[in-house]
């Protein structure tokens, strides 16, 4: 169908015309409402939806997926604007938030994660605690799970944020570097974006969970992805 400015039916493309008579940017008139497609795919059809670029278009499009990480409900709102630290790093790297407890770790994680959500660099991602993952494989034992089965989520998405790896017990070294290490390794195969934040260096780190995987981190976060948080304790203020 062509479109018509003229047109005054209350179709999607005649309210995209006109709003962009208004505005270069916004065809959707601040409601978010994708335009909606036919699509043939051989015999069958099925429907596709353009986005607006507008804060709600981006909402609408992207707000479906935010919901589905798993952020703890503390932490939902935070944005890369609203984190004290500054992040330059390429959108791909691997990033390593190191330094004690309160100093914005997570907070600066979960900003990142929605920057790489809202520009569209990552589809999926997994917001995952750690230690509750380790609870999580524990729990599986006996039962018609593998290791494998609890992990693949961890492994398939996007983007990965394991929250505060330092927390772990170290009473099963062999099994904590071997978890680890199948999805670390997996990651790093499949080109996944992975975020790790925790109360250790990286050496320390290497101590608990295995150099290997250590090692693993380092090359995948480079010189500017491996960052220490310091400064003021920000549950303090
Ligand atoms: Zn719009």
């Amino acid at each position: 169908m062509a479109d018509d400015p003229q047109q005054d039916t209350p179709n999607t493309t005649t309210l995209a015309t006109q709003t962009l008579k208004g505005s270069a940017d916004c065809f959707c008139n601040g409601t978010g409402e994708p335009k909606v497609h036919s699509k043939r795919d051989g015999w069958e059809s099925h429907l596709a939806y353009t986005f607006c670029q507008c804060v709600a278009g981006q909402n609408s499009h992207y707000g479906p997926i935010w919901n589905q990480v798993g952020i703890p409900p503390h932490f939902q709102d935070f944005t890369l604007e609203s984190s004290p630290h500054i992040l330059d790093v390429d959108p791909h790297s691997w990033l390593y938030l190191h330094g004690p407890v309160g100093r914005g770790k997570t907070g600066l994680a979960v900003g990142w994660a929605r920057k790489l959500i809202w520009d569209g660099s990552v589809a999926s991602a997994l917001f995952i605690k750690v230690p509750r993952l380790l609870n999580d494989i524990r729990a599986s034992y006996g039962r018609d799970k593998s290791n494998e089965d609890v992990l693949k989520p961890s492994i398939e998405t996007d983007l990965l944020i394991l929250d505060d790896l330092g927390s772990i017990n170290a009473s099963n070294i062999d099994w904590l570097t071997e978890v680890m290490y199948l999805i670390l390794d997996s990651r790093h195969d499949n080109h996944r974006t992975t975020i790790i934040t925790c109360n250790r260096t990286l050496i320390e780190v290497g101590e608990l969970i295995g150099f290997q995987n250590a090692w693993r981190i380092q090359e995948m976060c480079g010189d500017n992805g491996i960052i220490e948080l310091n400064g003021a304790n920000l549950r303090d203020k």
